[in-house]
C-alpha cells in the first residue's frame, strides 16, 4: 500500500463535524488532511433543521461563514415550532432564534466543505475510505482503502458508522437507545406549502419519538420518524412497513399530506440517543459528531454537536502543537469542554426523553399549552433562552 506524505493532522469525514473543525484550522498553518469515502455534494439523511446551536458555530466560524451562508445557501428561516400530541391537539410555539432555519444536507455539507477548503493548508482526500490506524513513533497512521496517511494528531469525524472510532477503547454505543429512522420528502404538485413552523407529531407507535415535518425553502416537506429498536422487534416489523402504515392510517399526517406527493425514496438510518459518553478523546485522537454520538436525545439534533465538536478539536489540536503535547492526559481538555458544554442537557434530555413514552403526559402538557397562555410563554422563555429547562422533566410542571 503506498504511504502519503506525513501532515499535522488528519480528519477523517468531511461532513459537518470534520468540515467545522478544518475550517477552524484554516488559518493555523497545519497542513491538514481530510479523508471523505464520499464525493461532495453528496447526500446525507437528515431532517436539515438548524437549531440555535448550529447557527451560532457558524457565526464563530471565520472569514464569514454565516454571511457566505446566507448568501450562497437555499433555507427557510422558521418561526417557530408546532407540538402535535398523540391526541391530535396541535400547539404552537414561538421561538425563532431556538428552531432557526431547514437546509437541505446535499448543499449545506458541500457549502460547508467548499469553506474549508478555501485554504490551501487543506488538501482533501476524496472517495476514500478509512478503515484502520495505527500508532508508529510520534504519529499516528490512517490505513484508508487506497494507501497509508501519516499525521501526528487524527480527529474522527466520520459518522455514526465510523470504523475508526470503533477500533478505539473509548467507542461507546448502546444499540437499545437507538431510535430507527425514515426520512423522505413530499411536494404538493400544484402549490408550495408557506409553512414557516417545524412540526413535531407524537403519534403513540413512535413514543418517545416522532414524526417530524420540515418545511423546505422550495415549498417542499422533509418529514420522517423514528421508533425504538426494540419496537420493531417486538412488532416483528420492517421500519418500512410501520412507514406506509402510518401514511395509510394515521389521519393527522394524511391531513397534512393531502394533494402531496412523495418525491423522494425513503432512505432508513439509526440515530444514536444516549447519554453523553465518558470519553471523546485518547492519545493522539479525537472523537467528534456523531461519531462520539453526539446526538440530542430528545431532538435527534446531531448538526450544531458536531459543529460544536469540531470546533472544540481545533481549539484542542492548536493547544497540542502549541504545547508539543499529544499524551492521552493533555487530550482530556478536548473531553472536559464538551461534558461542560453538554452533559447536563443530555442528562436532562435523556430524562424528558424517558418522559415521553407516556401518551397521557404529552396530551395535557399540548392542551395545557394551547389553553393556558402564561405557560405558553414560559415555555417559549425556556426554549429561546435555553433557562430554566430542567422544569421540563417534573410530571407535575404539565399538570
Ligand atoms: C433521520 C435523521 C434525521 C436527522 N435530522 C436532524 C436534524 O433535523 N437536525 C439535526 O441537527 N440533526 C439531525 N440528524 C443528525 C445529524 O444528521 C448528524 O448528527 C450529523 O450529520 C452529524 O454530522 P457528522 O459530521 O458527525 O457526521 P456525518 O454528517 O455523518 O458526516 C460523516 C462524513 O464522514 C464520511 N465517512 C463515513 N465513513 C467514512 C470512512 N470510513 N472514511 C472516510 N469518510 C467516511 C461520510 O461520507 C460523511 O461525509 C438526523 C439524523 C438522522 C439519521
Amino acid at each position: 500500500m503506498p504511504e502519503n506524505s506525513s501532515f499535522d493532522v488528519i480528519i477523517s469525514g468531511a461532513g459537518l463535524g470534520g468540515a467545522a473543525c478544518a475550517i477552524h484550522l484554516k488559518e493555523s498553518g497545519l497542513k491538514i488532511a481530510l479523508i471523505d469515502k464520499a464525493v461532495f455534494p453528496r447526500d446525507k439523511i437528515c431532517g436539515g433543521g438548524l437549531s440555535d446551536r448550529a447557527t451560532n458555530a457558524l457565526k464563530r466560524m471565520p472569514a464569514n461563514a454565516w454571511e457566505n451562508f446566507l448568501e450562497s445557501c437555499n433555507y427557510l428561516h422558521l418561526e417557530g415550532i408546532s407540538i402535535t400530541s398523540p391526541k391530535g391537539e396541535t400547539a404552537t410555539l414561538n421561538c425563532p432564534v431556538t428552531y432557526g432555519y431547514t437546509v437541505i444536507r446535499r448543499e449545506f455539507d458541500a457549502f460547508l466543505l467548499k469553506e474549508a477548503l478555501k485554504s490551501n493548508n487543506i488538501k482533501l482526500f476524496s472517495i476514500e475510505k478509512s478503515v484502520a490506524y495505527e500508532y508508529k513513533n510520534e504519529e499516528i497512521i490512517v490505513h484508508t482503502n487506497k494507501q497509508k496517511i501519516k499525521a501526528r494528531l487524527l480527529i474522527i469525524a466520520d459518522g455514526f458508522n465510523s470504523l475508526l472510532a470503533r477500533q478505539t477503547d473509548i467507542f461507546e454505543y448502546k444499540e437499545k437507545n437507538a431510535a430507527v429512522c425514515v426520512q423522505t420528502v413530499f411536494q404538493n404538485p400544484s402549490q408550495k406549502i408557506n409553512e414557516k413552523n417545524i412540526e413535531l407529531y407524537y403519534p403513540s407507535r413512535c413514543l418517545p419519538f416522532y414524526f417530524w415535518f420540515f418545511p423546505l425553502h422550495d415549498g417542499s416537506v422533509n418529514l420522517g420518524f423514528g421508533v425504538k429498536s426494540n419496537v420493531l422487534r417486538k412488532e416483528k416489523k420492517h421500519i418500512l412497513e410501520i412507514y406506509k402504515e402510518l401514511l395509510n392510517s394515521d389521519k393527522h399526517i394524511q391531513n397534512k399530506l393531502s394533494g402531496m406527493q412523495q418525491i423522494s425514496e425513503p432512505q432508513v438510518a439509526l440515530l444514536p440517543l444516549q447519554r453523553l459518553n465518558k470519553r471523546f478523546s485518547a492519545e493522539r485522537i479525537m472523537i467528534a459528531g456523531t461519531a462520539a454520538m453526539l446526538v440530542d436525545p430528545i431532538s435527534g439534533e446531531g448538526i450544531g454537536n458536531a459543529m460544536l465538536s469540531g470546533e472544540f478539536a481545533a481549539n484542542q489540536t492548536l493547544k497540542c502543537f502549541r504545547e508539543n503535547n499529544f499524551h492521552a492526559s493533555f487530550m482530556k481538555n478536548y473531553d472536559a469542554s464538551l461534558k461542560k458544554r453538554l452533559s447536563s442537557e443530555f442528562t436532562r434530555n435523556r430524562m424528558l426523553l424517558e418522559l415521553f413514552n407516556h401518551e397521557w403526559l404529552i396530551n395535557i402538557g399540548v392542551h395545557k399549552v394551547i389553553a393556558n397562555n402564561n405557560f405558553k410563554i414560559k415555555i417559549e422563555e425556556m426554549l429561546i433562552k435555553n433557562t430554566s429547562r430542567w422544569k421540563l422533566v417534573n410530571p407535575i410542571f404539565y399538570i
